[in-house]
């Protein structure tokens, strides 16, 4: 079998799909996109390839070393991410070749279901008590949600205050036994994250995320030593060599790799598993797209220590194009009681509906993340 050509089509709200298609028929689908850069993911996947077109779907390993080792500068999320789209599709081909889901091809099944959680309250978040009602109504059993607006490196007692509030609320809206996820989002820097931290324990979060910035990891050290809260970090990473400074210097205790962002399902299930060694936990980054969910889940299908999955079904960025808008068989991510079960159709597991693909790609889009400044004119972490 050989790749005979690919088509890369940019989607709303906000994505980019990859088919590639083998002389033998069988064609497979990824998504290679970092939210906001989606053209120069394009690009690179267009780069990248010119080396694969001729070759071998199913040598995957050495697609995947070539990719990322003969080209003498690696790694970061523009070319990790071209890399994961690829190798998603790869894997999607290799499923179907076999006749099989890719989980099984990775070695099996650890879970029949993954826990998954919804977003809730968006960039700027009120009324999330209300929100997480709304959620448990529907059956999840547990949410993610910003702590806050844009914070300064040291900034007003006040806002914290707001950011416990909104805690509160939605804690007292879901019961004591619902998952709420905090994610710091980046936005918050050292002096306030630490303090913010300790405000937020007393309400037993399922986790914080990305407390500091990912270039800011070593401040983990003082936040892990200061609270009792997993800490979440990781959807910024992009490879095993990453994640290999994060894991041995031990003050995480849950990694996020984006299986769209983090050089795909190879590069990930060996994030995952060398996080197992660790006993650290996997909850993969996910507000993307139904071939991004589709891989994201056939990784932790195969991974021990994966207990949740983000998905973007109804999440702020999605308006007027949602997750499963571009599925033919929308039941395949049916969630039931807060779970979803594993895709187990050969491949990825879905079956994507070209038409409205195509229909969309038409439209197009032009997402960028907002550009945010604090009252003084300096530019804010969003
Ligand atoms: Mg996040």
């Amino acid at each position: 079998m050989k790749i005979k050509n690919y088509e890369l089509f940019q989607v709303p709200p906000r994505w980019l799909f990859l088919k590639i298609d083998t002389d033998e028929g069988i064609t497979g689908w990824g998504e290679p996109v970092i939210e906001g850069r989606a053209a120069t993911v394009k690009a690179a996947v267009d780069e990248l390839m010119e080396y694969l077109e001729g070759k071998d779907p199913l040598n995957i390993e050495d697609h995947w070393n070539t990719m990322y080792r003969a080209g003498f500068y690696r790694g970061g999320p523009i070319l990790m991410s071209a890399i994961a789209g690829i190798d998603q599709a790869l894997w999607d081909i290799k499923g179907k070749y076999y006749n099989a889901p890719v989980h099984q091809l990775l070695g099996g099944r650890a879970h029949d279901s993954m826990k998954v959680y919804s977003w809730i309250g968006g960039d700027r978040p009120a009324e999330v008590g209300a929100a997480a009602r709304q959620m448990v109504g529907q059956g999840f059993q547990a949410v993610k949600m910003n702590a806050t607006e844009e914070l300064q490196y040291v900034d007003s007692y006040d806002k914290i205050d707001q950011a416990v509030a909104r805690i509160a609320a939605v804690r007292e809206a879901a019961g004591p036994d619902f998952g709420i996820g905090i994610d710091f989002h980046g936005r918050v820097h050292k002096p306030m994250a630490k303090i913010l931290a300790k405000e937020l324990e007393p309400f037993r979060p399922m986790f914080i995320e990305e407390p500091v910035l990912p270039e800011n990891n070593e401040a983990l050290r003082e936040i892990a030593n200061h609270v009792a809260i997993p800490i979440a970090t990781g959807e910024r990473m992009f490879s095993r060599w990453q994640f290999k400074t994060l894991l041995t210097e031990g003050y995480a205790d849950i990694i996020q790799p984006d299986v769209s962002h983090a050089g795909g399902i190879t590069e990930c299930k060996k994030i995952f598993s060398m996080a197992e060694a660790f006993d650290v936990a996997a909850a993969p980054h996910c507000p993307l797209g139904p071939i991004a969910l589709a891989a994201c889940l056939q990784v932790d299908a195969t991974c021990h220590n994966a207990f949740i999955q983000e998905q973007s079904l109804g999440i702020h960025y999605n308006q007027g194009s949602d997750l499963l808008d571009y599925l033919n068989d929308k039941t395949v991510f049916e969630y039931r009681d807060g779970y979803v079960k594993i895709p187990d159709q050969p491949g990825l597991g879905i079956a994507i509906n070209e038409t409205h693909v195509r229909k969309m790609a038409a439209e197009g889009h032009h997402w960028r993340n907002p550009v945010w400044r604090h009252r003084d004119g300096s530019i804010a972490e969003w």
